[in-house]
């Protein structure tokens, strides 16, 4: 997919869906497209807006119903609009034209919305290193909402499909939606705290998950038991499935991160202290490990 192909993918999905928005638009207009000229729009460009500036970026809007409730617009604008079937281009400074009936400072902040959302689209597809977090993020929230059956819009998967991040303001709704599930979540069993492995704290636990729930352990050690040697495994990954698959369902930190990550994160620096076990990956995030062939 081209980088042009991605920008303009981006811009429809971010202000399709984009809740502030949304907010901004008059319900009777919709936002249909959005076309980038290039950086030699100056020469080239053949778009323009609705009152004639040519045009590097150019943004269409539908007005969706009866056009005849815009009459009271200028007659000039009712004819072109009606000519076009309610279709308006506008370029990201003429917000303010009064065809979309908004108030001073109602179009600044769309003008100030369109241009933070498209800078941000930039940002994305124009450093790799940004996009990779971005996803990496975004990948990671959508396997917890996954794993608590939480829905979500599909464009989110649709986007992530091809590569594509959501933008900063999706995540934020992505991540409300998870907060309110774990909200709901019962409270911490476990007094664990740690900030990676070296500072794991180990306080006497009288409420080990893994200790004082033989059910839950059985069906770890099985599942640990099953590992291949060798093969790099994501203890945060393992952390989510044994959880789900227990009756007992322990629940998450606010992190996000399941009771049982911790756990799983003394067993696993256990099984390497005796040698059974190789950290590969550890941080903050995730703890990625695989056993030895040799153990
Ligand atoms: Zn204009």
């Amino acid at each position: 997919m081209s980088q042009s192909v991605k920008a303009i993918l981006l811009m429809q999905n971010y202000l399709q869906h984009s809740k502030s928005f949304k907010g901004l638009t008059p319900k009777n207009w919709t936002f249909v497209a959005y076309d980038d000229a290039g950086e030699s729009w100056r020469n080239t460009s053949s778009l323009r807006c609705h009152c004639g500036k040519l045009l590097r970026y150019r943004y269409t809007f539908k007005y969706i119903g009866d056009l005849s409730v815009i009459d009271n617009l200028l007659d000039a604008d009712k004819e072109d609009v009606r000519k076009q079937n309610g279709i308006v281009y506008f370029g990201e400074t003429c917000f303010n034209h009064k065809i979309l009936g908004l108030s001073n400072e109602q179009s600044n902040n769309l003008v100030t919305g369109i241009k933070t959302i498209r800078q941000q689209a930039l940002r994305y597809l124009q450093n790799d290193e940004t996009l990779k977090k971005a996803l990496e993020a975004q990948r990671h929230l959508i396997k917890l909402l996954g794993y608590n059956k939480i829905s979500f819009p599909g464009y989110v998967n649709e986007l992530d499909q091809m590569d594509l991040p959501i933008n900063r303001e999706q995540m934020g709704e992505l991540q409300d939606l998870y907060e309110a599930h774990v909200q709901t979540m019962p409270r911490p069993r476990s007094s664990v705290r740690y900030r990676n492995l070296e500072e794991i704290e180990i306080t006497p636990r009288p409420n080990s998950i893994l200790q004082d729930d033989p059910l839950t352990a059985e069906l770890f050690l099985q599942r640990y038991g099953a590992i291949e040697a060798g093969k790099e495994v994501s203890a945060l990954e393992l952390a989510y499935e044994i959880d789900v698959q227990s009756p007992n369902h322990y629940g998450y930190y606010s992190s996000g991160k399941p009771y049982l990550y911790s756990e799983i994160v003394l067993y696993l620096d256990n099984e390497q202290r005796r040698g059974n076990v190789i950290i590969t990956n550890k941080g903050w995030d995730d703890i990625l490990f695989k056993k030895r062939r040799d153990a």
